[in-house]
């Protein structure tokens, strides 16, 4: 057990190789959903509420160096979108970045 200050991903993800269950409050920029957004674990992507894929693209590094996955639509199925102005109203294409730690994060939310 630890207090929130603990919270980060390479230690969940420490403790379950150990096979510990980590009692962590998950604290700080962790969101465990996407609103609108559907993840498929099995496809690592997304899907909108227009029912376009964002498919996992890219491993990203924040400015703290830690990584991240990117995914994001294409050009193309956002241009046409009638969703676009709420969606994204001044970008091309819808990005999501999550930690590479999310199924840790997910199931220390959950506890
Ligand atoms: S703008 Fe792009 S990401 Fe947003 S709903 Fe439309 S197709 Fe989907």
């Amino acid at each position: 057990m630890a207090d929130a200050g603990y919270s980060n991903g390479y230690n969940y993800q420490f403790l379950e190789k150990r096979k510990i269950t980590g009692w962590i409050p998950v604290f700080g920029k962790f969101r465990p959903q996407v609103d609108g957004f559907d993840y498929n674990k099995e496809t690592d992507s997304y899907t909108c509420p227009n029912g376009k894929k964002l498919p996992f693209r890219s491993l990203e590094y924040s400015t703290e160096g830690k990584p991240l996955k990117a995914y994001w639509t294409t050009r193309s199925d956002c241009a046409t979108c009638p969703l676009k102005q709420k969606c994204i109203p001044k970008a091309g294409t819808k990005r999501i970045v999550k930690t590479i730690y999310e199924e840790e994060y997910q199931r220390a939310y959950l506890r």
